[in-house]
């Protein structure tokens, strides 16, 4: 299989694609590599095929891992410098594709290509560009008479990327990037519902970087268990759900992996008595329903003082009724489909279940399904009890509950109440009671009177079973790496 692989040329400069059912190729060793099988990728929108994607076999995976190792000591001995200049020009190859991508990520995603797919691809790329300017020097930690201590961080070797397909574009990119910068090569696995932008990412990477820095496979979700339990694999950074997130631990469990995972949430927005609450109608709105409310850091549940509850749900409703819900290729669309059937079918059953308790639904609360795209209507459900399951769960779909509260200490116990952490808002007159009610959320991240910062230095990641570790900041960078300790006497 590997001679197979090096008989096949290297794209030095990959051109945009225009036909996007036209065929995708695995990159592995910096080449095409085209499988004997595919799968079919779906455009949520319609159902239609809209493309095969190569259905990697285990041994493409083991030559990936084996083409990642190969490269691994070549690449690790260039400087940041020089990795950091392979980085910017990767950044400029994605920026000269990146209409393709907008496009492509919408075809397969389902987000509105006007507004969440170009953002998401802009915003991706202006992090790879960013990301080649970092670095992670020596820290010394001790200098005294007789000798020195000091912090190296060095890579750890071959990083696994498992990603999901919400943020296809974003979640590999904030993987790819970090990893490459601190000197660690990578295998990339996206997920089968989403993994035509990450398989151009490959193709595009193949004329920039030396063979083997980065490699793509897609198949099936047995690559990522693969990834997981591979012994020539230093470390799973995985995006996904906390049920897949506890098996990539025990996978890793085996050889010690180091693993970063970014997992689930069920956010609370806290609106406090007394907030200027009418311009916060659209802002949690969109914190709620940007793509479609599938999103890890959505807010999932509105906690809104009583005194205000009854006229914001009233105007949260008003404004959602202006929303369009079509697909994501219509400049007039708002919120497009629902990714996968799979995820479509849990928010019926979600919905059913609302239902069937009687809970009030003054906006949406209909899935029609005789609509041949996935097409969930925004939803919002009014004052649902604290043990109902669209309180409880993560819907990750365009329905939201907004609950009345009374006290600071009730609000605080439900927001909390949760196996959950991963962020959450909090929204008030007075910005430092606002702050100490902040403090008080178990969770990764908290905004207050803002939401959905995100940043180069800013980390990001879950409290309890939101996940382990954190990507970004310094810290998230840092995760590529051991830390290594080295002393020398004066
Ligand atoms: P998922 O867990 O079903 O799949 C994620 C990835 O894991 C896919 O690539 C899949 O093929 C792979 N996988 C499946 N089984 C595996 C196994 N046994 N070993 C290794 N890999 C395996 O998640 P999803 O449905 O694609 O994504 C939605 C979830 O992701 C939501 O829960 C959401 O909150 C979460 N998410 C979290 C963040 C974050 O940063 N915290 C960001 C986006 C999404």
């Amino acid at each position: 299989m590997t001679d197979t692989l090096l008989d096949r040329p290297v794209d030095t400069a990959d051109a945009a694609r225009t036909d996007f059912a036209a065929p995708y190729a695995l990159t592995i060793g910096g080449q095409r590599v085209e499988t004997n099988t595919t799968f079919d990728v779906f455009n949520p929108a319609t159902n239609a095929v809209l493309a095969q994607a190569p259905d990697g076999t285990a041994e493409h995976m083991e030559a990936a891992i084996a083409a990642a190792k190969q490269a691994f000591p070549a690449w690790s001995a260039l400087s940041w410098d020089e990795r950091g200049d392979y980085i910017a020009r990767y950044a400029d190859a994605l920026e000269a594709h990146r209409e393709e991508l907008i496009t492509l990520l919408t075809l397969e995603q389902g987000k509105p290509r006007h507004s969440m797919a170009t953002g998401e691809v802009d915003a991706s790329i202006k992090w790879v560009r960013e990301t080649a300017t970092r670095r992670l020097p020596d820290e010394v930690v001790e200098d005294n008479a007789d000798h020195i201590v000091l912090i190296e961080r060095t890579p750890l070797g071959v990083v696994g990327a498992i990603t999901p397909w919400n943020f296809p574009v974003l979640l590999g990119l904030w993987k790819i990037a970090p990893a490459l910068i601190s000197g660690n090569t990578m295998v990339m696995k996206p997920s089968p519902y989403t993994p035509l932008c990450t398989l151009r990412f490959g193709e595009i990477a193949q004329g920039i970087f030396p063979a083997g820095v980065l490699n793509i496979v897609s198949g099936g979700n047995a690559l990522g268990q693969q990834l997981a339990e591979h012994p020539d694999i230093a470390k799973v950074s995985f995006t996904g759900s906390t049920a897949t997130g506890r098996k990539v631990m025990a996978s890793g469990a085996g050889t010690i992996k180091r693993v970063t995972l970014e997992l689930g949430g069920n956010d609370a927005a806290i609106v406090l008595e007394g907030a200027d609450w009418k311009p916060l109608v659209p802002t949690l709105f969109w914190a709620a329903f940007g793509n479609s409310g599938q999103w890890c850091i959505a807010s999932k549940r509105l906690y809104v003082h009583r005194s205000i509850h009854a006229d914001f749900v009233k105007a949260f409703v008003e404004y959602g009724r202006t929303k369009t819900v079509g697909d994501g290729m219509d400049a007039g669309t708002d919120l497009g489909p629902i990714q996968n059937r799979m995820q479509y079918d849990k928010l019926r059953d979600l919905f059913a279940d609302t239902k069937a308790n009687g809970y009030a639904t003054p906006l949406g609360g209909t899935i029609d399904e005789t609509l041949a795209g996935n097409f969930v209507p925004v939803t919002v459900v009014d004052n649902p009890p604290e043990d109902s399951r669209i309180v409880r769960e993560e819907p990750f779909g365009p329905i939201v509950p907004i609950i009345a509260f009374d006290t600071i200490d009730e609000v605080v116990a439900k927001a909390n109440d949760t196996q959950f952490g991963l962020a959450g808002s909090v929204w008030g007159p007075d910005r430092d009671a606002a702050i100490a009610v902040a403090r008080r959320l178990e969770t990764g991240t908290v905004w207050v009177n803002e939401i959905h910062i995100h940043g180069l230095e800013i980390p990001f990641g879950g409290h309890k079973q939101s996940g382990l570790g954190v990507e970004n900041g310094a810290e998230g960078l840092a995760e590529f790496t051991n830390s290594k300790t080295l002393m020398f006497r004066k």
